[in-house]
């Protein structure tokens, strides 16, 4: 069976001797694996079209949940830029590391895509001054837009305010909600209301304009630390990718 669809490379990875096995988030099928027969034997414009964050028109011969092989490829972006430049794959690697963990393959999400190629777009033609913001932003939005991003608008279960973040609640809590058994000493953040009011924004606001925030780095800070602790227990374990030497200056 002969598919066509539109993918974006989130990652490849070696079969064999010569052939690569590629993941991608496509427009209309979610995130599916793909077979690539020996693509790395030429520095073909085919074997470019493999390379992490290239968008590209597929044509796909096989059944879709038994590794179909990609049998033509066409590069419409290719993103090199942000695969030129450490900051911005570091931090899109996170993206890419945060969606295949959180999100099961084979799930249709066209928004998701719309948005993971609008963040890409963001990315390449961002300031590099605005980039730390930038990328807090698309973290928290993508988040968001998958259904895990952490809940700061007051008590997760009486909606009164607070400030205080429990990881293993994904959400903000307020003392009274907190206690009774088993919650004696259960590890929170205390966060600023200016921490919280930008994470609104930044869920709130559309991602091209999002460079018009201009958080303070303790805020960038703040958050980042947030996400970390609330991804780490989502996935019981770091993101490898937060193993790579970058963070706010
Ligand atoms: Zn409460």
């Amino acid at each position: 069976m002969l598919t066509r669809t539109e993918g974006i490379v989130l990652n490849s990875r070696k079969y064999g001797d010569a052939d690569l096995i590629v993941t991608y988030l496509t427009s209309d099928k979610g995130i599916l694996n793909a077979f690539a027969k020996s693509p790395r034997k030429t520095k073909s414009r085919f074997g470019s079209s493999l390379e992490p964050l290239t968008h590209a028109r597929l044509s796909l011969w096989g059944k879709e949940q038994s590794l179909p092989r990609i049998t033509q490829s066409d590069i419409i972006e290719p993103f090199h830029r942000i695969r030129e430049n450490y900051h911005d794959i570091v931090h899109v690697s996170m993206l890419i590391e945060m969606l295949i963990a959180l999100l099961p393959a084979g799930i249709p999400n066209s928004r998701l895509f719309t948005f993971l190629l609008n963040i890409l777009h963001t990315v390449q033609t961002g300031e590099e001054g605005s980039k730390e913001a930038l990328h807090l932003i698309t973290r928290i939005r993508l988040l968001a837009t998958i259904g895990y991003a952490p809940r700061l608008k007051g008590c997760g279960r009486c909606g009164k305010e607070s400030l205080d973040f429990y990881p293993d609640s994904g959400t903000t809590l307020c003392s009274r909600c907190v206690t009774g058994p088993g919650s004696a000493g259960k590890p929170f953040m205390r966060l600023s209301n200016r921490a919280i009011h930008f994470y609104m924004h930044s869920i709130e606001w559309p991602i091209h304009i999002s460079n018009r925030l201009k958080p303070a780095t303790e805020t960038i800070r703040e958050l980042s630390a947030l996400l970390d602790r609330h991804l780490t227990f989502l996935l019981s374990r770091k993101l490898h990718t937060s193993k790579f030497p970058v963070g706010v200056k």
